[in-house]
């Protein structure tokens, strides 16, 4: 039987008010899952008891945490929205409406999922804790997969893979989409999984041993040193994403560098600093590795040192450096930017803005998608491919997918600046509007009034919404 105190020993200083009312969620959905079973034939109050429990984990506040244990009573039995506002107030009837799918009777099958899918996103422009929720919940039935019928399982895996994960990576939740991702990766290409896992375990045993050997030196040093409070670990690369780029390397592991790294988590800027100073002066750095993303952070916010030093067996190996705080962010994304006012209000702040400017524009564009099936195409292929940051004369960063070009970028800052489009100036040389953009480039677009649209445009551009704006231009259907 799951124990509610598991929940409260995540939390750092819940208050007894919050312990209350999160008791009392419990309580009220155990009651409503009175009699229903998982397909594992565990209790289903189970589920809801780990979804919460994951949103306990990063750092979700109590009304998130009470959603949490709520988040399928509205779907799976008689309760509904209204009977959750009398009970626990209009934000957590509204945080479990937003993770609540259609009603079977109106929509069915793929359409179904693709309008559910469209209601989330409303719902989370409205409050990003609604996406927290959707996946922490989908953790948990990956991670309990191996329960569901065989057929349905290939499908809710490409679905985690195509949707969730990028949608966790796409707000810098990097853990759950780890999660996700290797949860679901056995199911989704089953063979492709086994050849990954052999080839990893060729390294994998070495790895660990040289992992350990430099934890134990760098301990001592930093001890010697009198570095507080540092906390040093280790990962190996997940699965999936090992995967991904194998493919590019032509499957062979020799050429992966970063198959493990070393994080170092310490209390303060300064002290990272320090840390960076005692292990180049234990190893030797490998030249070029050097990257200060503390005093440069990522455009999408992330921060660290990154450094790759020789370990005196003839390989190298990474290491992070890292504040506490940015580790939680780097780990938590979006759900460590939620900044609670005093009347416990989310409120939006620094990086948050971009993603929230990034659902923005989500919804502005759903509302022009007609059919389902071109909603979930473009979903996937504009919103979730692999991102590039580039950037406006005056600085601005602008995202777009990969492969994008300078007219997508034109169209991207206004429809007007990529109707009249002639020309692009990257980085201050003069290209065509076909021209493909790499991360960093800078890109001035040159317009002229009487410049107009061509269905030429419509063969190079890459973005769904520049191909958009142009066949309404040209009247194409
Ligand atoms: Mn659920």
């Amino acid at each position: 039987m799951p124990d509610i105190e598991e929940i409260f020993a995540l939390i750092p200083n819940l208050k007894p008010a919050d312990k209350k009312q999160i008791s009392e969620a419990f309580t009220f959905a155990e009651k409503a899952h009175q009699g229903q079973k998982r397909f594992s034939g565990e209790p289903y109050i189970n589920h809801p008891f780990m979804t919460a429990k994951n949103l306990a984990e990063m750092g979700a506040d109590t009304e998130t945490i009470m959603a949490g244990l709520l988040h399928d009573t509205v779907e799976d039995t008689t309760i509904t929205t209204k009977n959750l506002a009398e009970k626990f107030g209009p934000t957590v009837a509204f945080l479990v409406d937003g993770v609540t799918k259609l009603g079977k009777l109106k929509y069915q099958g793929a359409e179904r999922h693709a309008e559910s899918l469209r209601k989330l996103f409303v719902a989370m422009a409205e409050d990003i804790r609604v996406i927290l929720i959707r996946l922490a919940d989908r953790l948990h039935n990956i991670r309990t997969l191996q329960y569901v019928p065989k057929e349905k399982q290939r499908r809710i895996a490409l679905e985690t893979l195509e949707i969730y994960a990028p949608l966790a990576s796409r707000l810098g939740i990097w853990k759950i989409k780890g999660a996700l991702e290797d949860g679901s990766f056995p199911y989704a290409y089953p063979k492709e999984y086994d050849r990954v896992v052999a080839l990893r375990k060729t390294k994998g045993k070495e790895t660990i041993k040289k992992l350990e050997r430099i934890y134990r030196d760098l301990a001592r040093q930093f001890a010697d040193q009198k570095l507080d409070n540092f906390q040093i670990d280790y990962r190996i690369k997940y699965l999936y994403s090992l995967y991904q780029k194998l493919k590019r390397k032509n499957m062979d592991i020799e050429q992966i560098y970063d198959l493990s790294a070393l994080r170092v988590i310490v209390d303060s800027i300064p002290d990272c600093y320090q840390a960076l100073g005692i292990i180049h002066n234990l190893y030797r750095p490998v030249p070029n590795r050097l990257k200060d993303y503390i005093a440069n952070p990522k455009p999408n916010g992330y921060q660290s040192i990154h450094t790759a030093v020789f370990t005196g067996d003839g390989s190298m190996i990474e290491i992070q450096i890292r504040t506490k705080a940015m580790h939680h962010e780097a780990e938590y994304g979006v759900a460590s930017h939620i900044i609670y006012d005093e009347t416990g209000k989310p409120k939006i702040g620094g990086q948050m803005t971009k993603n929230i400017a990034w659902i923005r524009e989500l919804i502005e564009w759903q509302k022009n998608v007609g059919a389902s099936e071109e909603f979930l195409h473009t979903l996937k292929t504009d919103f979730f491919q692999d991102r590039i940051f580039v950037f406006t004369p005056k600085g601005e960063v602008v995202e777009l997918s990969r492969e994008a070009t300078a007219l997508d970028f034109a169209y991207h800052i206004h429809s007007d600046i990529g109707h009249h489009a002639v020309g692009a100036k990257i980085n201050g040389k003069y290209s065509s509007l076909d021209h493909p953009l790499k991360n960093r480039d800078v890109i001035e677009i040159e317009t002229k009034k009487t410049s107009r649209p061509t269905s030429k445009w419509l063969d190079f551009v890459k973005t769904n919404a520049a191909k958009n704006h142009i066949k309404r231009y040209l009247k194409i259907k």
